[in-house]
């Protein structure tokens, strides 16, 4: 591991938005993956304990996502972080952006049923907020002569 991704996961906001994608995954794999063997997340991230005692039961594939999230998240260059969704850096490629958005399709609302009550209701409520931030730039007028 890095001492870098273990500096950079020191951060609060990191660890729990960390562990958030991890719950969201570990739900996403249990649904959808069902058939496939699946282990406990192995990963710096669940070295450095940042999903707790127990980390995600995934299979390789999620594992595989979660392991690159983690650094995404870890090696952000936005400071302060925006929501994911409407940041114009994406660091995500194509395909593991499209893995992790059908991730938090489907378990976006199903993570209310899983005892994730307030980290999904945090997560919606960041998004509008930033839909409404970025609505309203979007109105600002960008020409300031008048
Ligand atoms: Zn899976």
């Amino acid at each position: 591991m890095q001492d870098r991704f273990a500096e950079k996961m020191g951060d609060a906001k990191a660890r729990s938005d960390t562990r958030l994608l991890g719950d969201f995954t570990r739900i996403y794999c249990r649904g959808v993956h069902a058939g496939a063997p699946r282990t406990a997340l192995a990963s710096d991230g669940a070295d450095l304990g940042i999903y707790g005692h127990r980390p995600p039961v995934v299979c390789a594939e999620c594992a595989q996502l979660l392991r690159y999230a983690e650094k995404r998240r870890a090696y952000c260059p936005k400071d302060p972080k925006p929501f994911c969704s409407y940041c114009d850096t994406h660091c995500y490629t194509a395909e593991m952006r499209e893995r992790m958005r059908e991730v938090m399709r489907y378990a976006g609302p199903r993570s209310l049923l899983h005892g994730h009550a307030i980290d999904g209701v945090k997560h919606l409520i960041e998004g509008r907020r930033a839909r409404t931030a970025a609505a309203r730039a979007a109105a600002e007028p960008t020409d300031k002569e008048s």
